[in-house]
């Protein structure tokens, strides 16, 4: 055994499947080539002002360099009490159905270690964010997939979930405006979730990273907003993307207070906590105003019109989204997810997300996010035009 072959645990994760097109890219780079990606998902304006001076007032109070509680800082804890009342109708005890977790992606991996031994089930949805299969894959448990279609307005169908699966099932991840997809909950997804739940107890989690960023006048809810979610759910509430803070490694668990008990339990042997200088620049955001939100919104959503025209003109035919920085489209005839993902760098010096990349059901569609900055996006919707069409 060589020192640096991984565990059994983490060679269960499968490969990267996109080396070849990593590979392109570096090459077109290398050959002098401007490439554009549309690939990733980071807002490209910075976090708002109000959010960094509250940020840099915290670091200068002493009372925030020692490790933080896993529990979480009364204001912060406070905070997202207000802005849940407030922004979603849901009530929240501050003491025990808020922790602070450093981003949801770590949230979500410890959740899996918190609640899944071997044999046991994770639903997770295909597509979906990596972390929904990877989490349970490294804490030795099983995934079932749940295929979001577009015939079924990208929502699993909870009713065609195999029995014994359900049986199984301990966790299941759900995620609304939803990644990669886009799509908005469908009428009576969350209510037929909890129901699930209680026939066949588990914990339904439900990410929330784009609830702030939503279109057309859409108020996305809270998935606790649904009556009985607290039974059996908890939310993992994220700064991330609404706020431009995905660098701060900002967002909460809120709900369940038995669940968030078991989740705080886990994490205790795992980190110390979020930066109480973080949580008190989190409170700030959740506190301040909303105008910067809306800002970045109507933003998005002229980037999003600019790339759903292009997109048309090349034949490529796609509701525009609700919610999310992402358009999820169906890939040109004839090609797979990858073939149209290469033949757009290479054709175009565009990177784009091949769809197969979020789970099997992904494929034949593509991704692109609309967190490029403005000249460079138009830049890149100019070359699909011109080389596409
Ligand atoms: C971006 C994203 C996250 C990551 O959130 P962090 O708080 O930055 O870890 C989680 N879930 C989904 C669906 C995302 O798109």
């Amino acid at each position: 055994m060589a020192i640096s072959d991984p565990s059994k645990r983490l060679e269960a994760i499968p490969p990267y499947m996109f080396a070849e097109l990593e590979k392109r890219i570096a090459a077109k780079k290398e050959a002098g080539i401007d490439v554009i990606s549309l690939g990733i998902g980071d807002p490209d304006r910075p976090t708002f002002r109000h959010i960094v001076e509250a940020m840099r007032e915290a670091v200068g109070d002493p009372s925030t360099h020692t490790y933080p509680s896993n529990r979480g800082r009364k204001e912060f804890r406070e905070a997202l009490q207000a802005f849940y009342a407030l922004r979603f109708g849901v009530e929240l005890d501050p003491d025990d159905e808020v922790m602070p977790a450093i981003g949801a992606k770590e949230c979500i991996y410890n959740l899996c270690f918190a609640f899944l031994d071997a044999g046991d089930v994770a639903l997770a949805s295909d597509p979906g964010y990596p972390v929904y299969t990877g989490g349970p894959v490294l804490a030795g448990a099983e995934v079932a997939l749940c295929p979001l279609l577009p015939s079924h307005g990208f929502a699993p169908d909870l009713d065609a979930i195999p029995a014994e699966k359900l049986e199984a099932a301990r966790l299941m991840f759900i995620n609304y405006p939803n990644n990669p997809t886009g799509a908005i909950v469908p009428e009576g997804f969350f209510e037929r979730a909890i129901e699930l739940a209680r026939e066949h107890d588990f914990l339904v989690v439900h990410d929330n990273a784009y609830s702030e960023t939503t279109y057309d006048g859409y108020v996305a809810p809270s998935f606790l907003a649904t009556p009985g979610a607290k039974e059996v759910g908890v939310e993992v509430f994220s700064l991330s993307k609404g706020f431009n803070m995905t660098g701060w490694r900002c967002a909460a668990i809120v709900g369940n207070a038995d669940a968030i008990a078991t989740y705080w339990r886990l994490k205790t042997n795992v980190d110390s906590g979020l930066f109480d200088a973080v949580q008190l620049a989190g409170a700030a955001a959740l506190t301040g105003p909303r105008e910067p939100i809306e800002e970045m919104n109507a933003l998005y959503q002229r980037r999003r019109d600019l790339v759903i025209a292009a997109l048309r003109d090349v034949g490529v035919e796609v509701e525009p989204p609700k919610g999310t920085i992402y358009i999820w489209a169906p890939v040109l005839e004839g090609h797979t997810s990858t073939s149209f993902a290469e033949l757009v760098l290479e054709d175009a010096g565009v990177v784009v997300s091949p769809g197969s990349m979020y789970g099997p059901s992904g494929e034949g569609f593509f991704r692109i996010s609309l967190t490029t900055p403005d000249a460079r996006l138009s830049e890149a919707i100019e070359r699909i035009r011109e080389h596409l069409a």
